[in-house]
């Protein structure tokens, strides 16, 4: 069993607390969006209540060694205006300035320490460096989900070291939701998949086989599907070495009895600069053109399906939705997720980026904070950071 914060002594001891704090940057190293940050609050702002000594610790982007422009500096100034009181940050992350900060904490003090990436033995998962990390601790909480997936030496090697051990609200509310998807669940049960490869989403895919009534499928991804099943794409953007796999999925859905739906019609051009699209079969794409988005007829009957659901695991955009003239179905998908009323859970980076844009985030059961992390678990793999956090019942 994992324990949460909620029932760990933390009251006057020395938390480290592992975040995700890995925000976009803006060119004048300003926070670009401080959802991150917000997803921290809960578990940051409850270690305080209960008089914890909060040490934070999280990486930003991916330093080869100490970089300026990816101090945690902007961060913990976001932070610290969203808490409303000081956020200390170290010089590094371990070292004579972070051991004097530490020490000297009082009871809900909050420190961070700077990008522990600047240090390459985070990534190596060095037992020295994890070592240095478990010495500030006399309790350790790790909230960052995104990085589960990654055995580093603040999400796994240093776990070893402390004593007491839990997950943070976040991870917990992360772990119970997707978690459920694992489970059983209330039927019809929808696999909304999409986004740019079949590559990236094979994994999830083949363990929703056998889990879920229906898969639907859009985005890059549906081209190689249909173009497995004889389908002219055009100049869309197919797999070709993935083109077996994709007809073996089918195959097994089709044995097993899942639906799979794919475009029927699909929003088409030749270019991604292209100020409109046209509307064409999804098995008649003109040599000259791309799909690049699910069409009108699609995007009905995927709504339709959504909004009828008793659960749905939404993955991946149905288009380019990044760009105007290729975003409808992305947004249709989005609010037919947000009107239905069973279990809703999105994951993954654009995904979750297209239900902010399209603002219908609070009509989501759990719109999940880790890219490649919900995915992971998702395809039912054991992630590292997860996993450590385990102890006996
Ligand atoms: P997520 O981050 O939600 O897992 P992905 O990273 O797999 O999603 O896919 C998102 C990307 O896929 C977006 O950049 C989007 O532009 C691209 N994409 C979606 N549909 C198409 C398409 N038909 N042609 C080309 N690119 C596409
Ligand atoms: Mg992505």
């Amino acid at each position: 069993m994992i324990k949460s914060i909620a029932d760990l002594p933390i009251e006057g001891k020395r938390v480290f607390l592992r975040v995700d704090l890995n925000v976009p940057l803006t060119p004048a190293r300003g926070v670009a969006d401080d959802s991150r940050i917000r997803a921290s609050l809960p578990t940051i702002e409850h270690a305080i209540k209960r008089g914890a000594r909060v040490v934070l610790a999280s990486h930003l982007g991916r330093p080869k060694g100490p970089t300026p422009q990816l101090s945690l500096e902007p961060v913990a100034a976001r932070l610290a205006e969203l808490l409303e009181r000081e956020v200390i940050l170290t010089d590094e992350a371990v070292g004579d300035g972070a051991r004097k900060v530490v020490a000297d904490l009082r009871d809900g003090d909050v420190a961070l320490l700077e990008n522990l990436r600047f240090f390459p033995g985070e990534e190596a998962n060095d037992d020295g460096f994890a070592r240095q990390l478990a010495a500030y601790a006399d309790v350790y909480v790790n909230d960052a989900f995104g990085t589960a997936h990654r055995a580093h030496a603040s999400t796994v090697g240093m776990i070893a070291h402390v004593a007491v051990k839990g997950a943070g609200l976040l991870m917990m509310k992360e772990i119970e939701f997707l978690g459920r998807l694992l489970g059983p669940v209330d039927k019809p049960y929808l696999a909304v998949i999409g986004g740019a490869k079949v590559s990236d989403k094979i994994g999830v895919l083949e363990n929703l086989l056998g889990r879920v009534d229906a898969f639907l499928i859009g985005g890059a991804m549906a081209n190689t599907f249909l173009k497995a099943k004889g389908a002219g794409v055009g100049k869309s953007r197919v797999e070709e070495d993935k083109l077996a796999l994709a007809r073996a999925f089918l195959k097994k859905a089709d044995d097993r009895k899942v639906e799979v739906l794919l475009p029927v019609d699909v929003v088409a051009a030749a270019s991604l600069d292209a100020g409109e699209g046209q509307v064409v079969r999804a098995d008649q794409v003109p040599g000259e053109a791309m799909a690049l988005d699910i069409g009108p007829e699609t995007a009905r009957g995927f709504a339709d399906r959504i909004t009828r659901a008793r659960t749905v695991f939404w993955n991946g955009p149905m288009g380019v939705f990044e760009k105007r003239p290729f975003a409808k179905g992305t947004v249709a998908v989005a609010e037919a997720v947000a009107s239905c009323r069973g279990l809703t859970v999105v994951g993954g980076g654009d995904s979750v980026a297209a239900v902010n844009e399209v603002d219908v985030g609070a009509k989501i059961t759990h719109i999940s904070t880790g890219g490649g992390a919900s995915l992971e678990f998702i395809e039912g793999r054991t992630l590292p950071g997860i996993a450590a956090l385990e102890v006996e019942a």
